[in-house]
């Protein structure tokens, strides 16, 4: 599809999971000049940046931040911890646990993946079986995705917790929070999490381009262990510097950070406590219209337990390859681009075409909702697409109640 069979009046909606909607208020903190790297502003208002951002991630300890994306972070999580040879194990839900696990093959590590489909949540019985079988803690770590951004599962990362300190495993728990946090509710220090990592470009709002490992004392005793360390993935300068640069070994990321500035501000200003409201409630609104959907059995939600369904993106699948149909029909007709399915079926099955998402993540409110559910709802009308009737009214029954 090319960008010129997308409407040209009207404001485009971006509805995927990633990047998210920006605030103005964010683009315009990073529309300004080349700022002073020596001294001033930017150099000053680094502590507070960092201790907002672990307040985002209900954590009391260290933050590294880096230029990269979630697959920057991804390394660097295990860059600081995990020696080439030792093990980690990987519940894995979806993609993104898969992508995770590659990172770790590429630095020599070893991974001992169990999989759980693509639509169902980790089974705690396996994971349990996998840990109490490693008598030799040779498990250095779990990899625990908590939102799988391809499924729209979203995993419980406490009982993850719970069931590592009931069989006394000392592997670490390292959590990717990238699409979830900001979204969902992400408690890294009263959930016993020792590393999380996400990026700028979903939840937090601000373009891709910088993301965060958050971690512990103990990760930071692994990590002081590691027989070496790249100067780069390090995180110990970048979370306790001693100059400006070791922020980012090297240059800063100039912009990004007044971006971010803005974006803490704004949610921080919300609370993290309604900012996570907000997204139960917009995701609820967005499940029920989807249920009636459903209800003529061509459209089908991905999870079908709500226990399981992240708040900030819904998998879906429009059957007879007509979810691809519906995104093309959206764009090209108005201006609303949903999220392309992701790892549901290999690339030559014709099946890949039922698959979409919608992203609901960040700087989203109840009118962006409705609209974009209505966009949808106009989308199956001219595909002819069978449905409940009523979609729109079960949305806005929810955002109305609360
Ligand atoms: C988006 C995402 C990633 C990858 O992030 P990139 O910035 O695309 O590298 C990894 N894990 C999850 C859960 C994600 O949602």
């Amino acid at each position: 599809m090319t960008t010129n069979s997308t409407p040209v009046s009207g404001r485009h909606y971006l509805a995927i999971p990633g990047p998210s909607v920006m605030p103005d208020a964010v683009l315009q903190a990073m529309h300004r000049a080349a700022p002073n790297i020596y001294d001033g502003e930017l150099i000053d208002m680094m502590p507070g940046l960092t201790a907002d951002l672990r307040r985002v991630a209900r954590t009391e300890h260290h933050v590294a931040i880096y230029i990269a994306n979630g697959h920057g972070v991804w390394e660097a999580a295990l860059a600081n911890t995990i020696a080439p040879g030792e093990r980690v194990l990987v519940p894995a839900t979806g993609r993104f646990a898969h992508g995770w696990a590659l990172t770790a093959q590429g630095l020599g590590i070893e991974t001992q993946i169990l999989d759980f489909g693509k639509s169902s949540p980790w089974d705690m019985d396996q994971i349990a079986d996998a840990l109490r079988a490693d008598t030799g803690h040779l498990i250095k770590a779990v990899l625990a995705v908590h939102v799988d951004t391809s499924t729209s599962i979203r995993n419980n990362v406490p009982a993850l917790r719970a069931l590592l300190d009931e069989l006394n495993h000392p592997a670490l728990l390292m959590a990717d929070c990238i699409a979830s946090m900001g979204c969902d509710r992400f408690e890294m220090d009263a959930w016993g999490v020792d590393v999380a990592v996400t990026g700028s470009q979903k939840g937090l709002m601000v373009p891709p381009g910088t993301a965060f490992v958050f971690f512990n004392d103990k990760a930071a005793a692994k990590r002081a262990s590691m027989p070496r360390v790249s100067g780069y993935w390090d995180w110990t300068p970048r979370a306790h510097p001693d100059e400006f640069y070791q922020y980012f070994n090297g240059t800063a990321p100039t912009h990004h950070l007044y971006g971010l500035r803005q974006a803490l501000d704004m949610i921080h200003r919300e609370g993290m406590e309604n900012v996570w409201s907000r997204h139960e409630v917009l995701a609820r609104a967005i499940w029920a219209a989807c249920e009636v959907w459903a209800e003529g059995c061509a459209v089908t939600m991905n999870v079908s337990d709500p226990e399981f369904r992240s708040y900030a993106v819904t998998s879906l699948r429009l059957d007879q390859g007509r979810g691809t149909a519906l995104r093309n029909w959206v764009e090209g007709n108005l201006g609303l681009t949903l999220g392309i399915g992701l790892g549901m079926a290999e690339p030559d099955d014709p099946k890949r075409d039922d698959f979409f998402r919608l992203g609901h993540m960040g700087h989203l409110n109840g009118h962006m909702v409705m609209g974009m559910l209505g966009g949808v709802e106009a989308g199956l009308a001219a595909l002819d697409v069978p449905r409940g009737k009523g979609a729109l009214e079960a949305a806005a029954a929810v955002i109305g109640h609360g």
